[in-house]
C-alpha cells in the first residue's frame, strides 16, 4: 500500500484534557482533600444530576461500579432483600442490550441474576423494542431490563420505557457511552429508573476513570452512597448489616471530571465533524455511518460503520482469530482493521455480542421472531459485528490523518 504510515498513532479515542483538570486536582491536593470525601467530588455530583437532569448522582469508582448498584438496588426494590444483602437477583432471569460491551451485563451476574439476550435494532444498534416484547410473551415474570445506547447513538429509549412500564418491570440505563447524547431533547442517562454513565479513558469525557449512579429517588442515591463506602450503619463503630463495597470516586479523579465537564460540548462538535467528514468520504463506497434515530441527537463518541452485504469479501472468525481472503471491490473489517494497524491508526470491532460469547452460549437469545437459540429469528447482532467495525475517532485527529484513514479504507475496496 503506497499511503504513508502514521508517526505518531492515531487513536480510537483517547483523553483531550483542557488545563482545568489540573487547577482541580492541584486544589485537593492543597486542601488536603486527597481521599474519597472533597468539594470536587460533590460539585461533579451536582454536575452530573443537572446535565442528565436527574435529582441525583452518586460518584464511584467507574460505571461497572454504579452499574453493580443499580442492579442490586433493583434487586431489592422488586424481589426484598436477601440476607446478607448481596444476591438480590439470585436465580431470576433479567432481559439485557445483546450488542454492548461486557460491563452492561456482568453486574447482573454479580448479583445472581440470569441474563436473556434481546436482539438489536438494525436502525439504531441498541436494543429492539420489538424483541423486548417478544421476549416479555415468552417470560411474562421478568421484572427487569438493562438497555445500553451504542457508541453515543440513541436507540428507541422512550418506547423501551414504556414496554417496561406495560410490563411492570424496572429499566436500568446503561448510558456509559451516550453522555450528552439526546433522544426528543431528553439527555441519555435519564430514561431509566437507574442510570449510569462512565468517565472512562476513552469516552467522551474523562476522569481518567470513574462514573455515576443517576436517580430521581433519594432514597436510592442515599442506599447507594452506603453500599459504596462498605455498608456502614449509623452507629459509633464499624457496625454492618449488609455486605458492602469500596465504590467511591476519589475526590482526584473527580478534580479531572469536574475539569472536563464544561468542554463536554465541545468535544460532542468535534466528535460530530469527524462523523460527517467520514460519511463524506464515504459516499461513494459500499458503506454505511451508525444509524441515527429519528428525533435523537448523538454525541457521535464513537464513528463506526458497516460494510454493505454485496461487498463483503470473505471472512471467518474463530474464537481467537480472524481470517478473510481478498477480493477486488470488496473488503471485511478484518483487512479493514489491519490495514489501520498497517498504518499505525486504531481502529475496533464492533462489540461481539453478548449472545455470541462462549460464557453465555448457555443463555437465551430473543429476537423479533422468538428464541433465536430454538432456530428463530434472523440475528441482528451478528450481521452487524460482521459488517462493522469503528474507526479512530479520537478529537485530537486532524483533518489531513482523517482525509489519510478515509485513503486507508478505500484502498482495501481497490
Ligand atoms: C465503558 C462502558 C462501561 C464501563 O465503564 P467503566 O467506567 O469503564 O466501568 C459500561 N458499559 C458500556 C456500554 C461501556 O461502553
Amino acid at each position: 500500500m503506497s499511503i504513508k504510515s502514521f508517526e505518531s498513532k492515531v487513536y480510537l479515542s483517547s483523553p483531550t484534557m483542557h488545563g482545568d483538570e489540573l487547577k482541580y486536582i492541584q486544589q485537593a491536593y492543597a486542601t488536603n482533600w486527597m481521599s474519597t470525601v472533597g468539594e470536587n467530588i460533590n460539585e461533579v455530583e451536582r454536575i452530573a444530576a443537572q446535565k442528565a437532569g436527574m435529582q441525583h448522582a452518586v460518584a464511584l469508582s467507574c460505571c461497572t461500579a454504579a452499574l453493580h448498584l443499580c442492579v442490586r438496588c433493583a434487586g431489592e426494590e422488586l424481589y426484598g432483600k436477601s440476607p446478607l444483602g448481596h444476591g438480590a437477583l439470585e436465580g431470576k432471569r433479567v432481559f439485557c442490550s445483546d450488542m454492548t460491551f461486557g460491563a452492561t451485563v456482568n453486574p447482573v451476574v454479580y448479583e445472581g441474576g440470569i441474563p436473556i439476550f434481546i436482539d438489536t435494532h438494525p436502525d439504531s444498534w441498541s436494543m429492539d423494542p420489538v424483541a423486548l416484547e417478544k421476549a416479555f410473551e415468552l417470560y411474562p415474570d421478568v421484572k427487569l431490563v438493562v438497555c445500553a445506547e451504542l457508541y453515543g447513538f440513541p436507540g428507541h429509549l422512550d418506547q423501551i420505557k414504556r414496554i417496561c412500564e406495560q410490563h411492570g418491570a424496572l429499566l436500568i440505563e446503561d448510558a456509559a457511552e451516550a453522555l450528552g447524547a439526546t433522544l426528543h431533547g431528553k439527555q441519555c442517562g435519564s430514561f431509566g429508573d437507574y442510570c449510569t454513565v462512565s468517565y472512562n479513558g476513552n469516552k467522551i469525557i474523562t476522569g481518567s476513570a470513574g462514573g455515576c449512579l443517576l436517580t430521581n429517588n433519594i432514597e436510592t442515591a442515599n442506599k447507594a452512597r452506603k453500599l459504596a463506602t462498605q455498608s456502614k450503619e449509623a452507629a459509633p463503630w464499624y457496625q454492618h448489616e449488609e455486605v458492602g463495597y469500596n465504590y467511591r470516586m476519589s475526590n482526584v479523579v473527580a478534580g479531572v471530571v469536574r475539569g472536563q465537564y464544561p468542554y463536554l460540548g465541545e468535544h460532542i462538535a468535534q466528535k460530530k465533524a469527524i462523523y460527517e467528514r467520514y460519511r463524506e468520504g464515504f459516499r461513494d463506497l459500499p458503506i454505511r455511518m451508525n444509524p441515527i434515530v429519528e428525533g435523537s441527537e448523538p454525541n457521535y463518541w464513537l464513528s463506526a460503520m458497516t460494510i454493505d452485504r454485496a461487498y463483503m469479501c470473505e471472512q471467518t472468525r474463530s474464537n481467537t482469530h480472524a481470517t478473510y481472503i481478498a477480493k477486488k471491490g470488496k473488503s471485511c473489517p478484518t483487512q479493514i482493521l489491519e490495514a489501520l494497524a498497517e498504518h499505525n491508526a486504531e481502529g475496533r470491532p464492533i462489540w461481539k455480542p453478548m449472545h455470541m460469547q462462549p460464557m453465555y452460549l448457555a443463555h437465551e437469545f430473543v429476537t423479533r421472531n422468538g428464541s433465536a437459540r430454538q432456530g428463530n429469528g434472523t440475528d441482528v447482532g451478528a450481521d452487524i459485528f460482521a459488517r462493522g467495525l469503528c474507526l479512530p475517532s479520537d478529537i485530537k485527529m486532524t483533518a489531513e490523518q482523517q482525509d489519510r484513514i478515509i485513503a486507508i479504507v478505500r484502498s482495501c475496496f481497490e
